[in-house]
């Protein structure tokens, strides 16, 4: 029974309440995410979410290479399996990877046995394919509860989230996605793109590609360091506590 001083209004604004902090991604009330680090760093981390993706993800590690920078992958697993030589190349040139999932579910209406195995068949397929143990993990649309937070760190992965959200999934050009980037990179964010999208390989990421390299151009020229997430972590005493 629930006390009868909790209004029905009450009780609506407690599901809503509920829901913003399922999906929201600096929210650190389900369990503690990575989001960032403290601005005065002015350490700022690339991710890249949805790939490998055939050939977006190639072309973003040009870009990258150009600014001699290193960035972190949230993979597919079903997309890792599809396409190891990708995943091979991101360790090879010293990208950070983690898992995103086998096939990009939202896990909050998923049971705790089928975040296992879809973070499990994950962690097999990267490792498959680059002989690399994944250590993060990003949950697909940000959607995670204490029990897939749980699971994750029962398979020894620590969940990332971002506190940057360039959009890029729906914008129309390079412009809005660098706009939207620039209205909230303060310094020490983990901003949030996507290399690949998450129904199949071959979507087009040209403007997320061109937006990277706009980014990386105007970020580095101002001093700012972009570094991958294990990277930013190992400057936990600057972590951003929510
Ligand atoms: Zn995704």
């Amino acid at each position: 029974m629930l006390p009868a001083i909790i209004s029905a209004a009450g009780l609506a604004g407690m599901a809503t309440w509920a829901g913003f902090h399922t999906m929201w991604p600096t929210s650190q009330v389900y369990g503690q995410t990575f989001t960032g680090v403290d601005p005065r760093s002015r350490l700022l981390a690339l991710t890249y979410d949805d790939g490998p993706n055939d050939p977006y993800t190639w072309r973003m590690m040009e870009v990258l290479e150009r600014h001699g920078v290193k960035a972190t992958f949230f993979l597919i697993g079903r997309f890792v399996q599809e396409k190891p030589d990708i995943a091979r190349a991101l360790v090879a040139a010293g990208h950070a990877i983690g898992s995103h999932t086998w096939d990009h579910p939202n896990l909050i209406f998923c049971s705790a046995a089928e975040v296992r195995r879809q973070l499990q068949q994950t962690q097999q397929a990267i490792l498959d394919a680059t002989g690399a143990d994944v250590q993060l993990f990003r949950p697909p649309f940000g959607g995670r509860r204490p029990a897939s937070l749980r699971v994750a760190r029962s398979l020894g992965l620590q969940t990332v989230m971002w506190n940057v959200t360039c959009q890029d999934w729906k914008a129309k050009s390079a412009d809005e996605i660098v706009a939207r980037a620039d209205r909230q990179i303060r310094g020490g964010d983990v901003i949030l793109l996507h290399d690949g999208e998450y129904h199949r390989i071959g979507v087009d990421r040209s403007r997320s590609v061109e937006a990277s390299d706009r980014i990386l151009s105007r970020y580095q020229s101002e001093g700012y360091e972009f570094v991958t997430i294990p990277q930013m972590m190992e400057k936990q005493e600057l972590a951003i506590s929510n």
